[in-house]
Formats: structure tokens, C-alpha cells, sequence
């Protein structure tokens, strides 16, 4: 019965199973979710954090544990001004209209970035700016020419689109994590100052890019005219984002933050996470690094014909595993399900949670509720599956 069900479980449906296969065959489940970064909860210090946060109205601007992220985010990311939002959905949006002025005026963006693909279209729906999407390169880089031919055309012309507006993502979350080369950073803003368009960097995880560089986040945020940047991914504060630029530009992204309905009252409770979050980046990031690629060699040794990997891709918190043989979603399944064999074979029971990414990858993200043991255990786990699965 309990087989069955586990084998019946989907990545990204509720997991009952956590609760009652925990004395299961008298082996305590363990299960490892590697779905996304944004599943961590918040932990003893950041929920004390919350509890004790000193807090007023930040609709009026009094809330004074707002106000202490605010400032510290501006200076870690080098800008003048942030301002505190629910989502990093949302601090896209408000960074695109605040950039694109004019109705139809267009915005330049990779394919596959997260502003294109998982936002439902709220730049076109919400804001009437027209999206542009070029290709993307298997680093999650533009291709410099193709953007110098986009922004070339619009340029001056009375039959295109005004382009005010490039957007980049790092790191880029389509493309596994990759962390954008800084070089590329200052060639797109020269490409895009010279044709009259800003650049906005979706940095949701640029703390990431930043640990993998080595280099302060300020290095990262230098070449752009505005940030977002998400306080609920590896950082694992349950809410919030922000947006980052210019006094201006934040004094606008104000007002529009409250025409979208993002004005929040004692937001000092969630930026007493965010806050915590942040203090603990420097540890807790390099971690999730290191058991990433810890997972991508350990994968790689298994030398299986049925799932690749390569560690040299794997430059921050995720592996993408290119999968053979079998639909992603299927090998997905067999990670997530807990058998009697498995508890025979490997004397424990783990249940591993994952998407399947592409046709032919499923992508695996480590965050800070992810030890180094569970990340050994991921590897049994796996090493199971494919031995069941080899013929
Ligand atoms: C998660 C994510 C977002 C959206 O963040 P939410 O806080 O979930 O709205 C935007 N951009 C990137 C690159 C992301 O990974």
C-alpha cells in the first residue's frame, strides 16, 4: 500500500508520505527536497529574529527593521536606494516599468530568463511593454551581436518598437546556475547605453554569482541600471525581494510598488528574516556550492549511460543531469518512490524530490536545508535507481 502510493507520488504534488513513511520497514524516511532553493524554511534564528523585530508602519516609512535592510542591501549591492518587496516577481516588474516609460516600448531578454518565461507575461499584461526575446547561449549569456542587431533596428526608427530596456539574469537559473562573466556585464550596458536602453539585472540569486566570483555583489550590480535581488531562495527568508538603483528610480519604484498593491504595513517581521538570511549568506552559500558539486562528481563516478553530468558546468547551487532512456519525469519517480528493496539493499529509505527540467535533463538545486549527508544519501539513493533501472 504505502509502495504504491509512493510510486503513484508526482515532484510537485503535496508529499504526504513525509509524515507516515517516517517508521516505515522501521527504517526512518529521509526525504531530500532538491526541487527548488525557495523551499527552505526559516530556522530557529531567523523565526526569533521575526518574533523580536522592532516594526511600524513601512507604508508611511516607519518601520524601522525595513528601513535597517533597505540600507544595508544598498550598500552590499552598491546602489543608492532599495526598496522592500513581496516577490522578486514583483521587483521585476516594477524595475521594467519604471525603465520603459513609453506604452509598446520594448524590452531585450533571453528566451529561457525567468522574466520571460515565469511571469506570466506581467510586462505585457500589467505594464504594455513589448517583449523581444533573443536566444540564449548555454551560459546564460546573450549573444553580443544578436543584441547589437536588435538594438541597432530599434534604434531611431519610427517602425520598430522604442527599446528603452535589457534585461539579464544572474545567475541564470534556465541555464543551471550559471554565474554571467563581468566583462559581459560592462560589454552589455556599453551596447545598450549607446543605443538609449538601461539594463536591469534579475539578480534573484546574485548572492550565488557573488560567492562563486569571489568578488563583493557591488562588482556584480556596478554595470547595471537596476536590481532585483530575492530574499526567499538560498537565502531562506520565507518573503520578500527587493529592488535596488538610483534615488529616483526607487522614489518611482515607490509608487509603483503601491499602485501594484506591494505597500506593506509591519514588513519589519519579514525583513527581520531577510535580514538573517543575509548575515548567514557567506556561510551558508559556499555550502550549498560545495555539496552541489560534491553531488555533481559523485554522479559523474557512477559512469551510468542512463544519467550525465558535468561538474565543470556546475559553478553555483544547481546540477542539470541530461537523462537517457527514460522520460525525466519517470527517473523523477524512482527517486522520489521508497521501496522494500531499497530498504533491503541500502538499509535506508530516501525519498529524493526533483522536476524534470527539460525533455532530457532534470535539474536538481542544493539549499541550506540540504546537508552534506543528505547530499551522500542522494547519491545512494541515486546509484539505486540506476542500478534497478540498467538492464
Ligand atoms: C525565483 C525567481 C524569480 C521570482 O521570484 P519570486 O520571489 O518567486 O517571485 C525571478 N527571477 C529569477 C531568476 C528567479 O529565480
Amino acid at each position: 500500500m504505502l509502495c504504491r502510493l509512493a510510486r503513484a507520488a508526482v515532484p510537485g504534488l503535496s508529499v504526504p508520505w513525509v509524515r507516515w513513511s517516517r517508521n516505515w520497514a522501521g527504517v526512518p524516511a529521509r526525504v531530500v527536497d532538491l526541487r527548488s532553493d525557495t523551499v527552505t524554511r526559516p530556522g530557529p534564528a531567523m523565526r526569533r529574529a521575526m518574533a523580536e523585530a522592532v516594526v511600524g508602519d513601512d507604508d508611511y516609512g516607519e518601520d524601522p527593521t525595513v528601513r535597517e535592510l533597505q540600507e544595508k542591501a544598498a550598500k552590499l549591492l552598491g546602489v543608492e536606494q532599495t526598496l522592500f518587496v513581496p516577490t522578486n516577481t514583483m521587483a521585476n516588474l516594477i524595475s521594467v516599468m519604471g525603465h520603459c516609460r513609453r506604452r509598446g516600448s520594448q524590452v531585450l531578454l533571453g528566451q529561457e530568463c525567468h522574466l520571460h518565461v515565469y511571469e506570466l507575461g506581467g510586462v505585457a499584461q500589467i505594464a504594455g511593454v513589448h517583449s523581444h526575446p533573443l536566444p540564449d547561449m548555454p551560459h546564460g549569456t546573450l549573444d553580443l551581436n544578436e543584441l547589437e542587431r536588435a538594438l541597432t533596428r530599434c534604434f531611431g526608427s519610427s517602425y520598430h518598437p522604442v527599446c528603452e530596456l535589457v534585461c539579464l539574469e544572474n545567475t541564470h537559473s534556465s541555464a543551471g546556475g550559471r554565474v554571467l562573466p563581468i566583462d559581459y556585464l560592462r560589454q552589455v550596458r556599453l551596447l545598450a547605453h549607446a543605443h538609449g536602453a538601461r539594463v536591469h539585472l534579475d539578480g534573484a540569486r546574485l548572492m550565488n554569482a557573488a560567492v562563486a566570483l569571489h568578488v563583493p555583489p557591488a562588482r556584480l550590480v556596478e554595470h547595471c541600471d537596476s536590481v532585483s535581488f530575492c530574499f526567499s531562495k538560498g537565502l531562506g527568508a520565507p518573503v520578500g525581494a527587493l529592488v535596488g538603483g538610483s534615488k529616483d528610480f526607487i522614489e518611482e519604484a515607490w509608487r509603483l510598488r503601491k499602485a501594484l498593491g506591494g505597500g506593506m504595513r509591519q514588513a519589519g517581521v519579514l525583513a527581520a528574516a531577510a535580514l538573517v538570511g543575509l548575515a548567514e549568506a557567506e556561510e551558508v552559500l559556499p555550502r550549498d556550492h560545495e555539496n552541489a558539486q560534491r553531488f555533481a562528481k559523485g554522479l559523474q563516478d557512477l559512469a551510468s549511460p542512463i544519467c550525465s553530468v558535468d561538474p565543470a558546468t556546475v559553478e553555483t547551487n544547481m546540477v542539470l543531469v541530461q537523462v537517457a532512456g527514460l522520460p525525466p519525469a519517470e527517473l523523477c519517480q524512482h527517486l522520489q518512490a521508497v521501496s522494500a528493496e531499497e530498504v533491503a539493499r541500502t538499509g535506508c529509505a530516501v525519498s529524493v524530490l526533483l522536476y524534470p527540467w527539460t525533455e532530457h535533463s532534470v535539474r536538481t538545486v542544493w539549499h541550506r536545508d540540504v546537508s552534506a549527508q543528505d547530499t551522500e544519501l542522494v547519491l545512494r539513493k541515486w546509484e539505486f535507481v540506476l542500478r534497478q533501472l540498467t538492464p
